[in-house]
């Protein structure tokens, strides 16, 4: 088995927009496992399931496999290639680059997370 996306025991078990999702409460925040599949990408496979055109969420955490890129709504853009830290700031479009999935733990507290780690509310200059 492989240990970076096998089961996680007591974690909250989600397939979301092709995405599967793992997550498990530490105190008052989460730790939360994303294995993104090869040509995912947020504006056509999670977007539907949301009401916005871009993900709102800011990304505090660690890529552990794979590559993702993206772009904000102002056109920065940004790249990752595992092993890398991630800090995405709200208010952007994501996908996978590449053949290999992309696996993505990451820590939240859900709607608080760009305040806690100090991101802005969405991404500006
Ligand atoms: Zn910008």
């Amino acid at each position: 088995m492989d240990s970076l996306t096998g089961p996680i025991e007591g974690a909250d078990h989600r397939e979301v927009g092709g995405a599967s999702v793992d997550i498990v409460r530490v105190g008052n925040g989460r730790v939360k496992r994303t294995v993104y599949p090869p040509g995912f990408r947020w504006s056509i496979n999670m977007s539907p399931n949301v009401d916005t055109a871009l993900c709102m969420h800011a990304h505090v955490g660690f890529l552990a496999r794979g590559r993702i890129a993206g772009a904000y709504a102002d056109g920065c853009t940004f790249e990752y290639a595992a092993p890398q830290a991630v800090a995405i700031e709200p208010g952007h479009d994501a996908w996978v680059v590449g053949d290999e999935e992309a696996v993505l733990i990451q820590f939240d507290s859900e709607e608080g997370t760009a305040r806690r780690f100090g991101l802005p509310a969405e991404h500006a200059h």
